[in-house]
């Protein structure tokens, strides 16, 4: 074997690379300690492990496994060697790289990456070297791939609006401006600066300002977040990616990049979005936040612009018409009254599953202990070696293991662990005054004492039927139904029942003084098995009693369930076309993330607004003018 052989060229994936926490440096450190390097060497049965020329590794991905099974917690690392930089070491070593291949199977040939880096600069790339540079979702490209230069068009601007400021009309701005859209983002919400300040009203005096809230305003649902940028959708995806680094181009910390379970946090996330604002003014974006799309303007099945009005006149007085070639509507799941409007033009939405439940808290500390036992010390506030504990737990009730019986309804059905806030705080996500509904957010450092998560059974059509519920909006009734029964169950003024686990499990109030909650408005002792059908409340008991295994102590009477959290995800699909995000039935609206049914959480909804602006830019022939 010599340095030559094309098989030892390019860059090579070293995957779970263990370094025990004694050897590590802890979370924050993301680079080449001497643990790892240690550990690389071993990899390779290399002898000295200080005789690697550091330049040929760069840690992608770090991850921390505190598993029980394990004889010790350790980081796990995947790191990339690039082949050429080892060329500075004698020829003879490469034997050691030639004999660790067939045996272990750990390394990973990498192929030859296309053009990465943040959307902005992706997009920059392309205008000078025109190419396909992201594909839809469906592999299809969204660039022309012709060589024609660019030219600029003298004829007017396509004018967009995007409707939505939250995570997937933010990217379909950017896309739609970068690429030389005339865009209007239109937001019911307000900037973050108003928007906090109408939080603050809302946590310290119970104003509950209808368009500015924990749903509604700049950065949308995510802003007051826990920030959390795991995705199901493939986190080395090359989609993926370009939003992580476009998140890192306005202020997000670069070890997003890298952590295993990268999050950022409301503080983080706040500043992040005024840079995201700047950027899409400084490209002649015109930002309309307290303004809210009433109405579709339709001509012979085509959008042809929107009826808005200022979100705090309820009257809507001074409604006006704006014309637009397109629009984007990315409006997010708390949007009820859109739904409203688009079965008004005879729209077809589609009922989907979705999953409801209860917001779990338990005393931070106490998941530290139940996931790291003696490490636990190791935390300390977020400051320390070892990431604030979380948890993730899933459970199918078959009725086969002495739970809810076969023939019960709660069979069929997935529980689990959803939005699991390590350090954060239990919020208030209604949009109106007499429907109560939770979710849980945290600031960068995770430093608070409590640690929640939403725990939630799956539901479906069948589930709306039986409690009446029938049509398009079925699933929006149903998450209605409990979130109206929650707002009496706390007695008004946005106080949250609760029960503490212990006595959830056993099917009775909790009389004596409820542990303390993080939330800010109250909490009212109830018997939540006064909420839900009784199959959903066996199947989150039986459940619960499932975690406790693998969680042992996640059953205790510090432990508070929070009525109701039924948010988790879209109830409905707003169908479109695969390949150019129109809708199917009218022309020039383009419905992309949550709301519309095709993204869960903020990274996927970003994405979605990123293909979606490509496929409307596609769609105006904007990747083929000047840009
Ligand atoms: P949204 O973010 O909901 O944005 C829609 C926007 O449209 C809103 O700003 C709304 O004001 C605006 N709008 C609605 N109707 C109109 C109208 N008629 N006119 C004008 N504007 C309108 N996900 C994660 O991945 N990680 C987390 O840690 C996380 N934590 C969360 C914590 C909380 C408290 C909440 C509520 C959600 C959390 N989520 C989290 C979910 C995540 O926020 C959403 O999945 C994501 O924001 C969806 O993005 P979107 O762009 O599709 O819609």
């Amino acid at each position: 074997l010599t340095p030559v052989d094309n098989k030892f060229e390019g860059v090579w994936r070293l995957s779970k690379l263990g370094v025990p926490i004694h050897s590590d440096p802890g979370k924050d450190f993301l680079g080449l300690s001497p643990g790892l390097l240690q550990e690389i060497a071993k990899v390779l049965e290399f002898p000295v492990a200080s005789m690697l020329p550091q330049d040929a590794f760069s840690v992608v991905r770090k991850s921390f496994d505190a598993r029980k099974m394990l004889k010790e917690p350790k980081f796990v690392y995947t790191v990339d060697m690039d082949v050429s930089k080892l060329l500075s070491l004698e020829p003879r070593t490469w034997d050691f790289i030639s004999r660790l291949e067939p045996k272990l199977g750990l390394i990973e040939h990498m192929p030859n990456e296309r053009a990465s880096g943040d959307l902005i600069s992706i997009i920059h790339d392309s205008k000078k070297n025109p190419k396909d540079i992201v594909t839809t979702e469906n592999g299809h490209n969204n660039y022309s791939g012709s060589e024609q230069s660019y030219k600029c068009p003298t004829i007017k601007k396509t004018k967009i609006a995007v409707v939505g400021s939250g995570p997937s009309g933010l990217f379909a701005s950017l896309v739609l401006a970068e690429l030389g859209a005339d865009v209007t983002l239109i937001e019911r919400g307000q900037a973050v600066e108003q928007r906090g300040r109408d939080i603050g009203a809302l946590v310290v005096r119970r104003i509950l300002q209808l368009e500015s809230n924990f749903c509604f305003g700049e950065g949308g649902a995510g802003t007051w977040s826990d920030g959390k940028l795991v995705t199901r959708i493939g986190r080395n995806s090359g989609s993926v990616q370009a939003v992580m680094k476009t998140l890192v181009h306005f202020g997000a910390p670069k070890n997003i990049l890298i952590d295993g379970k990268p999050h950022l946090g409301t503080d983080r996330l706040i500043p992040l979005l005024r840079n995201f604002r700047q950027h899409l003014q400084g490209l002649g974006v015109t930002i309309k936040f307290g303004t809210r799309v009433d109405d579709l303007l339709v001509e012979d099945g085509h959008v042809v612009g929107v009826r808005v009005a200022d979100s705090r006149d309820k009257l809507q007085f001074n409604s006006q018409k704006l014309g637009y070639d397109g629009v984007v509507l990315a409006v997010g799941h708390s949007a009820r009254d859109i739904y409203q409007m688009l079965l008004s033009h005879n729209m077809v939405l589609v009922p989907k599953d979705f999953a409801v439940g209860l917001r779990i808290e338990h005393p931070q500390e106490l998941i530290n202990r139940i996931q790291y036992s003696a490490l636990a010390t190791e935390v300390y506030k977020g400051r320390g070696k070892v990431p604030v504990a979380d948890y993730k737990v899933v459970n199918y009730i078959n009725g086969e293991d002495g739970g809810p019986s076969s023939n019960s309804g709660a069979t069929g059905r997935n529980c689990y662990s959803f939005c699991m806030c390590p350090g954060g705080q239990v919020v208030l996500t209604s949009t109106n005054p007499s429907e109560l509904c939770v979710n849980g957010m945290s600031f960068s450092r995770r430093a608070s004492k409590w640690a929640n998560a939403a725990l939630v059974a799956t539901v479906s059509t069948k589930d709306f039927e039986t409690l009446g519920c029938h049509g398009p909006l079925a699933g929006v009734e149903f998450q209605m139904e409990f979130e109206r029964k929650a707002a009496i169950m706390g007695g008004g003024n946005f106080v949250v029942p609760v029960q503490t686990v212990t006595d959830f499990m056993e099917n009775r109030l909790s009389v004596t003084s409820v542990p303390p909650s993080s939330y800010r408005l109250g909490v009212k002792a109830a018997n939540l098995h006064e909420l839900f059908p009784i199959h959903i409340t066996e199947a989150l008991q039986h459940s619960i009693s499932t975690f406790d295994k693998e969680l042992p102590g996640f059953i205790t009477s510090e432990a508070l369930l929070h009525g109701v959290e039924t948010r988790t995800s879209s109830p409905i699909q707003i169908p479109r076309n695969a390949d150019t995000y129109e809708s199917t039935l009218l022309k020039g609206l383009y419905p992309v993330g949550e709301g519309a049914g095709y993204a869960g959480g903020i990274v996927s909804a970003a994405v979605d607004g990123m293909f979606a602006g490509f496929a409307v830019a596609r769609n105006f022939n904007l990747l083929d003018s000047c840009i």
